[in-house]
């Protein structure tokens, strides 16, 4: 068998791509057909964290715009994500896989806490850790959850699902001349404000040397290449 690229890595999948081609909520086609990808990997041997978003469902920074309470707002896009990682947990049991939902805000007749030390021996045993609730705190992103994770858990990678080829210059939903880079630096991305994870995310993975790849989850083989080694999407990493 060919050699996996990673042994561990951190999986940001955003509450967008789960509502597939609507524009909210959670879409099981869409979910199942992410899971199928994530099976192929997983039992290839690889070691697999996922960090799921809730922007499908709810955005605290939105809702502080319309007047309420951040924190509050916050909270609510935090347990969000928790709705989002049982809906997933499922779908990834479907495929036979194991799995655990840690979550960063202590549910537990829902799911484990948060805990470190188990999240690792978690991913160890083979078992895809499904880390919720962000990072348990009002003013983050689940972008900055994936980086905090993936350094916490000692990934090689982050790697971003999302629903396009990669990164761009400009919206290519939008912009038909939108062109996309293959490689950048962490700095390109925050000096052109480029798309790819919030800054505090960026700024966390590139004081950490942690490489971020970004690629279309919504392209069938797209996950397997990305963890084989295969040049897909946009990779961002060095140039400090
Ligand atoms: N959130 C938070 N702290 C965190 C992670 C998330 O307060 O550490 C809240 C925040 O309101 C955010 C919402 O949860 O808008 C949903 O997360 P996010 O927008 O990152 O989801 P995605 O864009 O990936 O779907």
């Amino acid at each position: 068998m060919d050699k996996l690229r990673y042994s561990r890595v951190l999986f940001k999948l955003s509450g967008e791509a789960l509502a597939g081609p609507a524009e909210y909520g959670v879409d099981p086609a869409t979910i199942t057909g992410f899971c199928e990808e994530i099976a192929k990997t997983v039992e290839k041997g690889l070691q697999l964290s996922l960090v799921i978003g809730g922007g499908n469902i709810f955005r605290g920074v939105s809702s502080s715009a319309a007047g309420m309470e951040r924190s509050s707002a916050d909270y609510m896009g935090m347990l969000a994500t928790v709705m989002n990682a049982l809906a997933v947990q499922d779908a990834l049991e479907k495929q036979g896989l194991q799995t655990r939902v840690l979550s960063a805000i202590s549910m537990r007749e829902v799911c484990e806490p948060y805990i470190r030390r188990r999240a690792v021996r978690h991913l160890e045993k083979g078992r895809v850790v499904i880390c919720a609730a962000g990072t348990g705190n009002p003013y983050f992103t689940t972008d900055t959850a994936a980086a905090l994770r993936a350094m916490e858990l000692k990934c090689e990678a982050i790697i971003k699902g999302t629903k396009v080829d990669g990164v761009y210059d400009k919206d290519p939903m939008k912009h038909k001349d939108a062109v996309k880079f293959d490689r950048l630096t962490y700095m390109d991305v925050l000096e052109r404000q480029l798309r790819v994870m919030d800054s505090t995310a960026i700024s966390l993975a590139m004081d950490n040397n942690m490489p971020i790849v970004v690629f279309n989850m919504f392209t069938r083989g797209n996950l397997d290449r990305v963890v084989m080694g295969e040049e897909v999407g946009t990779t961002v990493e060095g140039g400090k």
